[in-house]
């Protein structure tokens, strides 16, 4: 019974600090993994909206660096559909599946990273709680 409250709390603490790798509160999901069940509360967790995730993403998708193409002339930031650079009037090459590619390979790079932070959360755990599972079983065996 004192080892199946011990994981039940290792449980909440994972959950809590998974919450946090998504972005939101840890001791609020530490509590609510205690509260209605340590794997209720991830499973809740996992289907709300990652934070973390649409933070990096929005930082992706705003950086000037990113969505816009420098002007070859002036080396102002235009936008990659622009023929003529709107700061020296000069005529320039419209790039614009060049940029959408490239902002396409960074959102698939953030995703890949904040995926990995997760999958090694969950691997620890994993592990946390396979170590106690062998320990409590090992208090059976005289
Ligand atoms: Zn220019």
């Amino acid at each position: 019974m004192l080892t199946f409250g011990f994981l039940w709390l290792i449980f909440a603490f994972g959950v809590g600090m998974l919450a946090k790798q998504r972005g939101r509160g840890v001791l609020n999901w530490f509590l609510i993994g205690i509260v209605i069940s340590p794997l209720l509360g991830f499973a809740i967790l996992m289907m709300m909206k990652d934070l973390a995730l649409a933070d990096a993403l929005d930082t992706v998708t705003h950086d000037m660096e990113l969505t816009h193409v420098k002007c070859v002339h002036c080396a102002e930031y235009v936008l990659p559909e622009a023929s003529v650079c709107p700061y020296c009037r000069r005529n320039i090459t419209p790039q614009p599946e060049y940029v959408q590619q490239r902002i396409a390979e960074k959102v698939a790079e953030t995703e890949e990273i904040q995926a990995g932070k997760q999958g090694n959360m969950v691997i620890g755990m994993g592990i946390v709680v396979g170590i106690s599972v062998i320990a409590w079983l090992s208090t059976f065996i005289k």
